[in-house]
């Protein structure tokens, strides 16, 4: 029987009034699982500012914790200040703190240029209030020169204060063992959470991929190309790929994991039902 360990979801904030109204019903839903908190994403260089403001307005309160992410790349003290004092405010006490990515053609990095200086300037502006969780990579953040150095990185931004860290996605668990034990030998425990992508679409899911540098094992990749627009199928496959990989990832000793929903109920709570999380 696998172990039972806490779920967190994870939204992106939505375009227009029916999509936010839709989220509500998907927040609804996905809450009655027991989730540890729900995260919401926000465009780098304060891009989602308002939409994220508002979905975060839209979930707060409604019993399951809520964590606003936040980004520093491209914005300034002030402004991130500001968003500080109104999520303390308005009780949120935890928050998913990024260096974010900037949009192409968008140029200068700001006064935070790095995740481990948002981290700082958050304990150094709001003390121990806000539980703060980092980006964790498990096969490497695409830009870093070696994944040494990025190891050394992601140190830096726990010793500045982080208490908890969520992966990018991956399929392969040992590249996720790997990284945590090398955390460990180098004294660094806080919890880090697998973040989770369901499979139900292979073009989506190779764009997300090559997008963030996660990597899909060549056997996942085929075994998707055989069945075409077979959605059935894929979605079959996807589940059973993917709830093998939580398996060994819980009994590996992860402490929770944390789902990329991309804003749909399914399969998200399939998963975790069968997976005996809810
Ligand atoms: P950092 O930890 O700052 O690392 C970025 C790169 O810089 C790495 O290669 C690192 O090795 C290197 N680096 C770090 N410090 C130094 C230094 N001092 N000197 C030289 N190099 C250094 N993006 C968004 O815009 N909005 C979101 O809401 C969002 N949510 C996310 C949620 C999760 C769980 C994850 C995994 C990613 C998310 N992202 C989001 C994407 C993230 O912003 C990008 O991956 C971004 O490129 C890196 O962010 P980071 O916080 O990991 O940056």
């Amino acid at each position: 029987m696998t172990k039972r360990i806490p779920v967190s979801f994870e939204f992106f904030p939505t375009k227009t009034d029916v999509g936010a109204e839709k989220l509500r019903v998907v927040h609804q839903e996905l809450q009655l699982l027991n989730p540890e908190f729900f995260s919401v994403t926000y465009g780098a260089g304060g891009s989602t500012r308002e939409r994220t403001l508002a979905a975060i307005n839209d979930f707060n309160g409604k019993g399951t914790p809520v964590a606003p992410h936040l980004s520093c790349i491209g914005d300034d003290k002030a402004r991130i200040a500001e968003l500080l004092d109104l999520y303390k405010s308005q009780g949120i006490d935890r928050i998913v703190a990024l260096r974010g990515d900037l949009p192409s053609g968008q140029v200068g990095l700001g006064e935070l240029p790095y995740a481990s200086d948002l981290v700082a300037f958050i304990r150094q502006h709001s003390g121990d209030h806000f539980h703060i969780e980092v980006a964790a990579y498990p096969e490497m953040h695409p830009q870093a020169e070696s994944f040494d150095k990025d190891i050394q990185n992601f140190i830096t931004k726990a010793r500045a204060g982080a208490n908890s860290a969520l992966t990018q996605f991956f399929f392969n668990p040992d590249a996720y063992f790997y990284f945590v034990d090398r955390l460990q030998k180098e004294g660094i425990d806080i919890p880090v959470a697998p973040g989770i992508m369901p499979i139900t679409n292979a073009s989506n899911l190779i764009r997300f991929a090559d997008g963030t540098g996660a990597e899909i094992p060549r056997w996942i990749r085929k075994q998707l190309a055989t069945y075409g627009d077979d959605s059935a199928s894929i979605k079959a496959f996807g589940h059973e790929v993917v709830v093998k990989l939580c398996e060994r990832l819980i009994a590996g000793g992860a402490p929770s994991l944390h789902f990329y929903t991309m804003n749909h109920v399914e399969p998200n709570r399939q998963l975790v039902l069968d997976l005996g999380l809810a």
